[in-house]
């Protein structure tokens, strides 16, 4: 797993499009959809600031979204 950095989050958190494509809300991670299929522990990561661990819950996350994605795609 690769670690973002702080300003490639700062990036995630102002830009209003998700990983999947979908639209997501300003200063969130992800869109609904995908932050509900996320661990209860890591959903609550998340809320962490940039600089005191959103990064780590982020990428750790992206990690999980990204194989729910390569999932949906196959159906
Ligand atoms: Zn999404």
């Amino acid at each position: 797993m690769s670690i973002i950095t702080q300003a490639e989050a700062n990036e995630i958190l102002n830009d209003r499009k998700c990983i999947c494509g979908n639209h997501k809300g300003d200063r969130t991670a992800f869109c609904h959809r995908d932050y509900f299929e996320l661990p209860y522990q890591l959903r609550q990561s998340l809320y962490s600031r940039v600089g005191q661990g959103f990064e780590e819950a982020y990428s750790a996350a992206r990690d999980i979204i990204e194989m729910k994605i390569a999932k949906r795609e196959q159906i």
